[in-house]
């Protein structure tokens, strides 16, 4: 799909605007929380909004964006990027394996780290690209069948072996806790998990739960609607492919 086909529906004083409020929210929510809020980073999730939408936040002082697919990313980031735009972007969503190598090459963080055929198809493009972004393992904290991310049961020894092959790539931990429910619970067990392997980085909570995540320790948050408005388009929330 090509981004710039998509209006938004923000113009560049509402995505201002809504960014200003999203800011003062996280900064209120890591203050109730005995936080410092430069502890937590704003990932402004970008996904379906095109590159106008991504410039507004960028003149709005944003640097951080996160993007679900490969391809929408590069649409977006390469020609900023390119023009000498000075961002961050976080590779949020299932990544198949035949994508890996353009994921090395554009992002600086990969947050869905959840099989070992993807670290394998990952190391082998980092070779290649001379290059490896920082990573994340996406837990599938209510071990729901549509959602990537390894099982908790799996997650200690993944978790482990992926530190074994990445080192210090390896940053921390990611969730999408399930949409029903208090996540809570859930945004608990990954922060418990990320201390057992000694992970400084928690990727956790979106526009309807940033405040719980942060209470429970998130270090990033992933926020779109709230900035962006609503999506045109809802991106598919299956399961990655198995390969
Ligand atoms: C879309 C998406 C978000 C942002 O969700 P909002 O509800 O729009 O804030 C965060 N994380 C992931 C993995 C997403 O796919």
């Amino acid at each position: 799909m090509d981004p710039d086909t998509i209006r938004s529906p923000g113009t560049q004083h509402e995505i201002a605007d809504a960014l200003r409020s999203v800011r003062d929210a996280v900064a209120a929510a890591a203050g109730r929380a005995q936080r410092d809020p430069a502890t937590v980073e704003l990932v402004a999730v970008s996904k379906f909004h095109p590159v106008d939408a991504v410039r507004a936040a960028m003149a709005a002082g944003q640097r951080v964006f996160g993007e679900n697919r490969v391809q929408e990313a590069a649409a977006k980031f390469a020609p900023l990027r390119a023009a000498g735009a000075d961002v961050s972007l976080h590779i949020i969503g299932a990544l198949q394996s035949n994508k890996a190598r353009d994921a090395v090459r554009l992002a600086d963080v990969i947050e869905t780290l959840d099989r070992p055929r993807l670290a394998d198809a990952l190391a082998h493009a980092a070779e290649q690209e001379g290059r490896l972004p920082d990573l994340l393992v996406q837990v599938n904290v209510g071990d729901e069948p549509q959602k990537g991310g390894v099982a908790t049961a799996e997650a200690d020894a993944f978790v482990a072996a992926m530190q074994r092959r990445f080192g210090e790539r390896l940053r921390g931990l990611m969730c999408i806790p399930p949409a029903e429910g208090d996540p809570a619970p859930h945004f608990l067990w990954l922060q418990a998990c990320a201390r057992r392997h000694g992970l400084a980085t928690l990727s956790m909570g979106m526009s309807a739960d940033f405040g719980t995540a942060i209470a429970c320790g998130a270090t990033h948050v992933r926020i779109g609607t709230a900035i962006f408005g609503q999506r045109s388009v809802e991106p598919v929330r299956a399961a990655p492919p198995p390969v």
